[in-house]
């Protein structure tokens, strides 16, 4: 069966009146499947997709792959934005039913069947017949968005460029400076949040501290410089829990980082923070740099979908979807990765990978019109986790198929594994290739490749920031 394609190739775009046009009449199934997002979810679904009679419109905010999991090496200069960033487009470029939209998803209206995307100040509309939505998670501030200009959070390439800045920045800083408690603020760096990002961020601060920036400045000894880690939990990595959470926080802590647990953030300004410890009191500390990594929140688009059909968000606004990933009422809507809440699927990568899978399999079922509903529901496969903490330290737990049990590494073999799989997982062999280099290079060395910092990193975002308000004001007014 084949789609009579218009001359301009303009997809699914229907602002233009130039709508593929389909041999509806003996298609059995959907069409035009248009995926929102350009995540793990989203690249997945549409691999996925590629050998289907299908049109693929991927919609994404940013024009690339991002590989969050190494986020924390950009901030820290370990390797460079592009090595976990590939543009989609290109990563796509040999998959000829797919084409690729940059531009932020406005709105879904689910009776219309379309999504509506800007991009700048060019607004265009997408109809779909089947629809993946893949928007991820934001940061979430527990109620306190205000902290974000203080301390900004890991998920996005500009918040790694940006933590980079204030990082390399404070020592800079502290460098200038001839006032001592000045100079031990601009050197205590602070994480809220001791999951995984939080312990890697910790991690990587210290080393670059005691290691690469060693002997490098004149007035100050970057050797000083504290790291405190804070968290409400009791333990860090409370994933993992236990032998393994304990084994992690005496590497953290021989590698001179402060662990403060069971400790929450009360205030914070731009000078430091205020926590409150366990006994209740309240204590300040002064810190230049802060970095948040607790709490997610899931994509504002779930609450589009919550107000036009009966799906229900969680407390974190995730959506909660159908066993079989799609939305109450509309089969043709499947929600996947870090946007949705699902009793014992965590907000990980093998997580989004398998969901996106599913959902696409979906659509090929649809397509070949074979029966959808009832779809046996969706399973995910836990092959477990594993988390950095040091230079040769990592730990894991794999669990044992069909036992309750897991098996836990700690220490260098779980370490070289985490390489293995990371690698593995990244997008594109030169990559893949360039971070191993990278890599050796620096835990050989101890040197970093990637510590330019520009203005625009700190900057030039608090300043688009401003423009963009002042725009939404003179619109309003
Ligand atoms: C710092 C960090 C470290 C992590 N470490 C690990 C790890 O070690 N192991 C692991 O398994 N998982 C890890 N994760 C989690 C993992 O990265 C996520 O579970 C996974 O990326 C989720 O995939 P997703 O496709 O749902 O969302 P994402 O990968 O977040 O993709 C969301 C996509 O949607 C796009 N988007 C959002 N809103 C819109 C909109 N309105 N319009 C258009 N596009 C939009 C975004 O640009 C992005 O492309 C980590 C996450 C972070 C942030």
């Amino acid at each position: 069966m084949r789609l009579a394609r218009p001359d301009n190739r303009r997809g699914a775009n229907f602002t233009t009146s130039t709508a593929w046009v389909s041999t509806s009449s003996i298609r059995k199934g959907p069409c035009r499947a248009v995926i929102i997002g350009s995540g793990f979810g989203a690249l997945t679904a549409a691999r996925r997709l590629a050998k289907a009679e299908v049109d693929v419109t991927v919609i994404s905010r940013t024009s690339h792959h991002l590989f969050q999991p190494l986020l924390y090496q950009v901030a820290t200069g370990l390797i460079s934005e592009g090595q976990i960033a590939p543009q989609t487009r290109v990563v796509l470029r040999t998959q000829k039913n797919a084409r690729v939209v940059l531009g932020a998803v406005e709105r879904i209206d689910v009776a219309e069947g379309t999504v509506t995307v800007r991009s700048l100040d060019r607004i265009s509309a997408f109809a779909y017949d089947s629809l993946i939505v893949a928007a991820g998670a934001d940061q979430s501030y527990f109620g306190h968005d205000e902290f974000a200009e203080f301390a900004p959070g890991l998920k996005t390439i500009d918040d790694a460029l940006e933590l980079r800045g204030r990082i390399l920045g404070a020592f800079e800083q502290a460098e200038l400076s001839d006032n001592p408690e000045e100079r031990a603020r601009l050197l205590t760096f602070v994480v809220v949040g001791a999951g995984a990002t939080g312990v890697e961020m910790a991690g990587q601060i210290a080393e670059l501290a005691s290691t690469t920036l060693r002997g490098a400045f004149r007035s100050i000894d970057p050797t000083d410089a504290r790291v405190i880690p804070i968290d409400a939990a009791c333990e860090i990595l409370p994933a993992y829990g236990g032998r393994l959470s304990r084994r992690a926080a005496h590497r953290l802590e021989r590698a001179g980082v402060e662990i403060r647990l069971e400790t929450m953030v009360v205030d914070m300004d731009y000078d430091g923070l205020d926590v409150r410890d366990s006994d209740g009191r309240v204590h300040r500390i002064d810190a230049q740099c802060k970095i948040w990594s607790a709490g997610v929140s899931g994509s504002p688009l779930g609450r589009q979908l919550a107000a036009q059909t009966d799906v229900e968000l969680d407390r974190a606004g995730r959506v909660k979807v159908a066993p079989d990933l799609t939305v109450p009422g509309h089969p043709e809507i499947a929600v996947v990765g870090d946007m949705v809440s699902i009793d014992g699927v965590p907000g990980m990568a093998p997580a989004a990978i398998q969901a996106a899978a599913y959902a696409a399999e979906g659509i090929r079922m649809r397509l070949a019109g074979e029966p959808t509903m009832p779809r046996e529901r969706f399973r995910y496969w836990d092959k477990g986790s594993m988390a950095t903490v040091a230079r040769y330290s990592a730990i894991a737990k794999i669990p044992i198929p069909g036992t309750a049990k897991s098996v836990e590494l700690a220490g260098f073999w779980a370490w070289v594994g985490w390489l293995v799989l990371h690698l593995l997982y990244l997008v594109g062999f030169r990559n893949r290739f360039t971070t191993l280099i990278d890599w050796m290079f620096s835990f050989t060395t101890r040197s970093r490749n990637q510590l330019a910092i520009t203005e625009q990193q700190v900057f030039a975002r608090t300043a688009i920031d401003e423009l963009e308000q002042r725009r939404r004001d003179d619109a309003a007014a």
